[in-house]
This record gives structure tokens, C-alpha cells and sequence, in this order.
């Protein structure tokens, strides 16, 4: 929950004093020097991010288009705004209507804007329903906090593939397991629950294999379906190194 308020905010606030208590969400209307700085109650970005940038704020946008890296990609969050970068806003503006030039400005913060809620996750997926283990996301193989970023960036990933999947609702059986929680139900040794990063997919309108398909563009690594062993009642998708997509009953 960032909120430092720049200059030029603090004088677009004196002159309009309910900008803050409304950031945009439903129509932003015409996208104007003002918006820049509009508040958020998650994260503002201060200046129109493009190839050879680098920062925080770089980092920041390529966790909100994790999900937009191509068949099979994955996007580095690494704060350097590189050709995969570009390739992810674009693809990002694309899926949105936005001018498709790989340059993130006004437009592309707006929609980010609108997508996401105060805590930074994406509006249709919560820290709730990646976490049904514990509520402190301690226990894991990595740190708290960690998992916990690491469930952001899933959740992204999620929101991309929803919305590319024509914004029905994807149903989260779970994500977050402690160490304690993964025994609990048999998960695998090393199994990326632990890290937060993996998500269980439950039955839905898009069914296990369309899932699992669709997935492969949004960014994860790690997808296993229906055929692989304990998969023909969900669908897992998370982050690892290397690519490993199993879900012989879908043809992955
Ligand atoms: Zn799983």
C-alpha cells in the first residue's frame, strides 16, 4: 500500500480535492497530463515507462503484465524494461484496446488502474483464495513475504488468462501451502505451493484442459492437467525454472 504523494499530485489535489477519495475505475474518459499522477491506492506510477528504462516502477509494471509474455514465455521481473518488456505491454494494450505501442504512458496506467485493487492484487483474484492454508503465508520454502509476491505475480498471470478466456470467472481450489499444509494433503516434495507461485485451478465453464491449454500463453512454467497423476480433478499452474507442462489427457 505505496502512497507517496509527488508534487505535481499535491497541487492537482489542492485544486481538486476529491480525486483521492475516487481514483478511476468505471470510465476514465480522456486520458489527460493530470492522470500521471492520480492517485492510487495501490501503486502511481510517475512517468511513461519505455525500452531502456529501469526501477521500481519498471518492476511494478511488469508484475501487472507478467500475464503477456507469448506462448510459452516468461516475463523477467527484474526492474529492466527490455524487448520482453516491450513485447508484454504490448500485447497487454493489445488485449485492452489501447494504442499497441510497447510504451507504457497514461493510457496503459489507467487500465492497470482499473484492474487492480487497493492491496495490488487483480480485481477478480484475492490473497484469500491463493492462501486457504494459513493466513501469514509463513512455513513455505521461502519467506512470507516472498510467497506472498510470488502469489501476486500468479495472480496477474490469472488475470491475463481470464480475460483472454472472454473474462469468465476462473474458479481457485487453493495456492499457498506451509510445509505442514502440503504434507497434510500429500502434496510432492519441493512442490511449488510451497512457494507460493502455484495455483489450483477448479472446475469452471472453461473445463480442465482449456485451462490448461490457455495457460501455456500467460506465463506459466509449470502447468500440469488432466493424465498427469493427481490432476484429473484440477488444473496447476505455477512458476519454476525451466519449463515442465504435463497434461497428456489435453495433448500437453
Ligand atoms: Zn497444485
Amino acid at each position: 500500500m505505496r502512497f507517496r504523494l509527488a508534487l505535481p499530485m499535491l497541487a492537482l489535489l489542492a485544486g481538486l480535492g476529491t480525486t483521492l477519495a475516487a481514483p478511476a475505475v468505471a470510465d476514465p474518459g480522456p486520458v489527460t497530463a493530470e492522470d500521471m499522477s492520480a492517485a492510487d491506492a495501490c501503486y502511481t506510477w510517475g512517468r511513461t515507462l519505455s525500452q531502456g528504462a529501469s526501477g521500481d516502477d519498471v518492476r511494478q509494471l511488469q508484475i501487472r503484465v507478467a500475464g503477456y509474455p507469448g506462448y510459452g514465455g516468461v516475463l523477467a521481473i527484474d526492474g529492466q524494461f527490455g524487448a520482453g518488456t516491450k513485447a508484454a505491454v504490448t500485447r497487454f494494450q493489445q488485449a485492452y484496446g489501447l494504442g499497441a505501442d510497447g510504451i507504457a504512458g497514461p493510457a496503459t496506467f489507467t487500465k492497470i488502474y482499473e484492474l487492480q485493487d487497493n492491496d495490488c492484487t487483480p480485481v477478480n483474484f484475492s490473497y484469500d483464495e491463493l492462501n486457504n492454508c494459513n493466513s501469514d503465508w509463513s512455513g513455505g520454502n521461502v519467506s512470507a513475504a516472498t510467497a506472498k509476491a510470488n502469489a501476486l505475480v500468479s495472480m496477474w498471470k490469472l488475470q491475463a488468462m481470464r480475460h483472454a478466456m472472454g473474462d469468465k470467472g476462473i474458479v481457485v481450489n487453493g495456492g499457498f501451502r506451509s510445509v505442514a499444509c502440503n504434507n497434510a494433503v500429500g502434496g510432492a516434495t519441493g512442490s511449488r505451493h510451497l512457494y507460493g507461485d502455484a495455483v489450483d485451478l477448479g472446475a469452471g465453464s472453461q473445463g480442465f484442459c482449456g485451462l490448461a491449454k490457455q495457460a501455456r500463453n500467460h506465463g506459466f512454467s509449470e502447468i500440469l492437467g488432466p493424465g498427469y497423476p493427481g490432476h484429473n480433478d484440477h488444473t496447476h499452474v505455477a512458476h519454476r525454472s525451466g519449463q515442465f507442462w504435463s497434461a497428456p489427457t489435453c495433448g500437453i
